[in-house]
C-alpha cells in the first residue's frame, strides 16, 4: 500500500519503468502531472499511444519513421551515391542535424557483440546486404561508434563488402582528437588513432 491515492501510485509505478527515473523522480513527475492543467495529461496520453501506433521501421533504411519508406529514402535529392551506416536512430539524427551528409542512411539497430550472443542476423545487416544488391552506391561510410563492438562491426562489414562488392569504395569515419579537445587529457588509444590517421595539411 503506497502513500498516495491508488491512481497516482499506479502512474508513479509506470513512470519508474522508464530509464533514468527512480522512485523520487517518478513521484515528482506524477505530482507535477496531477497539479498541471488537464491538457498536459491529455496530450501526454495521446502522444504515448501515437508514438507506439504510428512509428515504425523504414523497410528500406531501417530508420524510425511514420511513413514507409521514410522521407530520406523517398527524397531523390539524397540519392547521391553515398550510404552512411550507423548503429542506431540517435546516431543517424546526430549526423543529420550536423547537415554535412546529403546521402542516404542504413540503421543497424545495434552492433555485433558475440559475447552477448548478438550476431549479424540479430541486427539489420542482412537488410543492408540485400539493399546493396538492388541499389547502386559509389561509397559506403562506416559510421559505427569507435567502441570495441563498433570497430568489430565495421571490420565485419568491410570483409562482407570486399567479398560481395569488391569495387565498392568503403570508408570509415575519422577517429582521433575531438574539436576543443586537449591532448594531455586524451587516452592512449585516441592519440594512437590520431597519430596513425593524420592527414596532410
Ligand atoms: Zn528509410
Amino acid at each position: 500500500m503506497g502513500i498516495y491515492p491508488p491512481p497516482l501510485e499506479r502512474l508513479i509505478a509506470q513512470l519508474v519503468r522508464l530509464p533514468g527515473i527512480g522512485q523520487k523522480s517518478a513521484a515528482r513527475l506524477g505530482l507535477h502531472i496531477l497539479r498541471s492543467d488537464r491538457s498536459l495529461a491529455d496530450a501526454l496520453a495521446r502522444c504515448l499511444v501515437e508514438v507506439k501506433d504510428q512509428i515504425r521501421i523504414c523497410s528500406v533504411c531501417c530508420n524510425l519513421t511514420d511513413t514507409d519508406p521514410c522521407a530520406i529514402c523517398t527524397n531523390e535529392a539524397r540519392a547521391n551515391g553515398s550510404l552512411c551506416i550507423v548503429e542506431g536512430p540517435g546516431d543517424q539524427l546526430a549526423i543529420e542535424e550536423s547537415g554535412v551528409f546529403k546521402g542516404k542512411y542504413h540503421v543497424l539497430h545495434g552492433v555485433l557483440a558475440p559475447l552477448d550472443g548478438i550476431g549479424p542476423d540479430d541486427i539489420k545487416i542482412p537488410e543492408l546486404l540485400k539493399r546493396l544488391n538492388r541499389e547502386v552506391y559509389s561509397e559506403v561510410i562506416l559510421a559505427t561508434n569507435p567502441t570495441a563492438e563498433g570497430e568489430a562491426t565495421a571490420a565485419y562489414l568491410t570483409k562482407q563488402f570486399a567479398e560481395k562488392a569488391p569495387d565498392l569504395k568503403v570508408t570509415r569515419i575519422a577517429l582521433g582528437v575531438p574539436l576543443g579537445g586537449d591532448l594531455k587529457y586524451m587516452d592512449r588509444m585516441t592519440i594512437d588513432h590520431a597519430m596513425k590517421r593524420r592527414i596532410p595539411v
